[in-house]
């Protein structure tokens, strides 16, 4: 059996791994894009605050993907699939046939366009390449607009103010983490982040960088300037998509998935960002580490593993804040009932979404003890007092 997976990311590595430990005599080939060896994604906020090196987020060594007989093959971009002769080309011109082949291809950050020219001082940030490139131009820069006021653009923000600039948050909504805060906890938390002297301004339509020559400042609908050197964008992903589309997978936003992660295509399945579960991108870690695994268990034995979905867990790696989302914090309608604790002073705020029968469908918790209050929306049984549990 020829195994072969396109994308090394961290739905490619688990799915690689699994895949050689059950089947220890298939060919089992890992093909990637980057030039680097796989390494933590989520780690590039720390490369960019200055903590940790690229090496130091690498778990595996080349050595280590040789030990383990999986055939990585880096700087190896797939740019052609053929599902009738169950094929890739790579940008080099090699050719790669399969049995099973799993695409987790990822994604790309999405960047508006803005009015005025392209400017070589926005980023966006998705690759190592892209950290070291936002690290050189923060060393030229006193100033940073972070657009995106989502977890990445928060994230980058403070990691740009630990390198010493001074940093501003634009976000189109009314509010930061539009998706997990509601007003009051994106109010708390605002005043936390100001606190560490990062700006934020939310509900901005629109926005022109300008500057003669390089960018010296963004200028917001509202009519503030706000002066940087640096801007990154930090709007959300792309699932990468167009080569699965032009293959003749079926595609919505990502390619989509049935309960084994296969494709509309057999012998193809799809996990992580680059995969659609029942009309959801994940964009997470966790949901692409489980697709993963499914995937290879289905690879190697059809319908051996279903795909259940993953519960959407965040906690915000910001230094000095401690944020952790978790379950479903934002119903809309329907049965679940809301119970908030909020102290703006103290930066304390904390969330319980509550099923009728009192289990917790999902929780925020900043400030003191958020990792544990976060931790409770795996509990099976019904809270008793969710004042009570509030107050902590
Ligand atoms: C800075 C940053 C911080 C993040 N923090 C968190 C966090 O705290 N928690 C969390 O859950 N998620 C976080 N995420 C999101 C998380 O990293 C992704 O959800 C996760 O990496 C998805 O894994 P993946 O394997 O599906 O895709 P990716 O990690 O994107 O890997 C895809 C791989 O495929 C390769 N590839 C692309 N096209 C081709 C091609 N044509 N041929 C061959 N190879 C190709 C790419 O080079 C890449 O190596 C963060 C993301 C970023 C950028």
């Amino acid at each position: 059996m020829r195994f072969l997976v396109a994308g090394g990311g961290v739905a490619g590595v688990t799915a690689a791994q699994r895949l050689r430990t059950a089947a220890p005599n298939a060919a089992v080939t890992l093909l990637d894009a980057e030039s680097v060896p796989y390494y933590l994604r989520p780690g590039l906020i720390d490369v960019i605050a200055g903590r940790k090196t690229l090496s130091a987020i690498t778990p595996f060594s080349r050595g280590w993907f040789r030990d383990h007989e999986i055939d990585y093959r880096l700087a190896a971009s797939v740019t052609e699939l053929d599902l009738i002769r169950r094929g890739v080309k790579l940008d080099s011109g090699d050719r790669f046939t399969y049995d099973r082949l799993l695409l987790a291809l990822g994604a790309e950050a999405a960047c508006p366009r803005f009015p005025g020219a392209p400017r070589a001082e926005l980023f966006t940030l998705r690759s190592a390449l892209d950290a070291n490139e936002i690290v050189a131009r923060a060393a030229l820069s006193r100033h940073a607009v972070v657009v995106g006021g989502g977890w990445l653009g928060l994230e980058t923000a403070r990691a740009l103010q630990t390198r010493g600039l001074r940093v501003a948050v634009v976000e189109r909504e009314p509010r930061l983490l539009p998706r997990q805060l509601d007003d009051e906890g994106s109010a708390v938390l605002a005043s936390v982040l100001g606190r560490f002297g990062i700006a934020l301004h939310a509900g901005v339509a629109g926005l022109e960088l300008v500057g003669r020559g390089p960018l010296d400042s963004v200028v917001l609908s509202t009519g503030e300037r706000l002066p940087a050197e640096l801007a990154v964008v930090a709007a959300g992903i792309r699932c990468r998509s167009t080569l699965p589309a032009q293959a003749g997978l079926d595609v919505a936003r990502g390619v989509r998935v049935d309960a084994f992660v296969n494709t509309s295509d057999c012998s193809v399945f799809a996990a992580g960002d680059v995969a659609e579960w029942e009309g959801r991108v994940y964009g997470t870690v966790a949901a692409a580490r489980e697709q993963g695994m499914v995937a290879a268990a289905n690879m190697h034995e059809r319908g051996s593993a279903e795909y259940r979905g993953t519960i959407p867990s965040n906690r915000l790696k910001v230094l000095g804040v401690d944020l952790v989302c978790a379950g479903d914090t934002q119903p809309e309608g329907g049965p679940l009932t809301e119970h908030r604790f909020s102290d703006r002073e103290v930066g304390s705020y904390r969330k319980l979404v509550l099923y009728p029968d009192g289990r917790i469908a999902g929780s925020v918790a900043l400030g003191a003890g958020a990792v544990e209050f976060g931790a409770l929306v795996d509990r099976p049984e019904p809270v008793g007092d969710p004042e009570a549990l509030l107050l902590g």
